[in-house]
């Protein structure tokens, strides 16, 4: 077994606790494929489940124990789930702050939704990262066409062009490689309120699973590296292909941003990085974090002790955290629209670990589930 990355403990804030203990009802906002798996991990643990999403006949409502199927603004359904639950978690980030403040004056929220507030605004992000002294790629807001032109001044060219709010996946993004085409890729953005960011030249893509407990500890999983295709997750490998020291880099870095937030559950953080080689400049910059379970992460349901989906209910229910050493490498395919029809030859692939999602309908591009390809450690 690889050792496990543990960052040292910090100073840390109080928590205020909330045990749920087995047989405890844990409250998931939104019914996606994360809240599904992190509902079998829960079942797994003796805890039930109680999923609350708009949508009917979700991925996680078909094996909870509960499924409440309402809109995120209706106060009665909300006021409903609140008693029933022991704690609240959320599995997607974009769930509004008025929710999770009309659930917060019933019932325990882990994570604090003051991480939710950083994330679904870029700007507040970067914000956010830049005051703590974590590395981002510069940035400018851009509001105006005046402010547009001055960005593009500040940042330079080529440049991203983001909007702050609701972008995943490459969706609300725009790459300016001249600065005459800024005010049409702002256009074609509807001006939406956003950020420029510099275009960054990284050598490969990393993120930390990262997890903190009630009691303060931290564990973070072995550092993943990311292929991206049409900007979206294609595969995440593990071990990433960087050095020793960025590794650490980055655990210490996301053991930073989960402190800081005085954060309880597992997170996943987005980085750029370079590959090793004597003439890497040691890059290593946030580009997003994203307060929930990760794509990224779904490997440690079958490389380690505990999943990412356990290790999550056991710090939103104040349990210890459990082992993240990996038993092996690995490499995780995401099956987007028509790929989980192969099924049948991942079933048949003795190392390989098949996870479907039971999404009712199959799109482009849409994550339909994921295989595991297990390898041995010194591959
Ligand atoms: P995001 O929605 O911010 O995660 O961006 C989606 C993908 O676009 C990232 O995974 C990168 O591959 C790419 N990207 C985002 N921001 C930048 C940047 N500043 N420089 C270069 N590539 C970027």
């Amino acid at each position: 077994m690889s050792s496990p990355i543990k960052s040292s403990p910090a100073t840390l804030p109080p928590i205020s606790p909330s045990l749920v203990a087995p047989g405890g009802t844990v409250g998931i906002l939104g019914g996606g494929q994360l809240g599904r798996m992190l509902t079998l991990a829960a079942a797994e643990l003796g805890l039930k489940t109680h999923i609350y999403t708009p949508e009917s006949k979700s991925p996680a409502g078909q094996v909870a124990n509960c499924v409440t199927e309402a809109g995120y603004e209706d106060p009665a359904a909300l006021a409903r789930f609140a008693e029933v639950v022991d704690v609240v978690t959320y599995e997607f980030e974009n769930i509004p702050l008025q929710t999770t403040a009309f659930l917060q004056e019933r019932v325990a929220i882990q994570p604090d939704p003051l991480a939710l507030a950083v994330a679904q605004d870029r700007l507040t992000e970067k914000n956010f990262l830049q005051q703590n002294g974590i590395a981002t790629a510069p940035f400018a807001a851009v509001s105006t066409d005046l402010s547009l032109s001055e960005a593009v001044e500040r940042v330079g060219c080529p440049a991203v062009l983001k909007t702050r709010r609701l972008g995943y996946d490459g969706k609300g993004q725009r790459v300016i490689r001249e600065v005459r085409q800024a005010p049409g890729a702002w256009d074609s953005l509807q001006k939406a309120p956003a950020l420029l960011e510099a275009f960054i030249e990284f050598g490969c893509e990393i993120s930390v699973i990262a997890a903190r407990g009630q009691d303060g500890a931290i564990a973070c999983y072995d550092i993943a590296q990311n292929i991206h295709a049409n900007h979206i997750l294609h595969q995440t490998r593990v071990p990433a292909r960087v050095s020793e020291e960025t590794a650490q880099a980055a655990i210490n870095t996301a053991t930073d941003i989960i402190v800081k937030l005085n954060y309880v559950g597992v997170m996943g953080i987005e980085m750029f990085a370079d590959l090793p080689g004597p003439d890497a400049p040691n890059l290593l910059m946030v580009n997003e974090i994203a307060p929930r379970v990760h794509n990224s992460g779904h490997w440690t349901l079958d490389a380690c002790p505990v999943s990412q989906f356990e290790q999550h209910m056991r710090a939103i229910c104040g349990w210890p955290l459990g082992g993240t050493a990996r038993a092996h490498n690995v490499v995780m395919t995401n099956l987007l629209g028509e790929e989980w029809r192969q099924w049948r030859s991942y079933a048949q692939d003795p190392n390989a670990s098949l996870h479907l999602y039971g999404k009712k309908e199959t799109r482009p591009g849409r994550k339909m589930g994921h295989v595991t390809e297990l390898l041995p450690l010194d591959s």
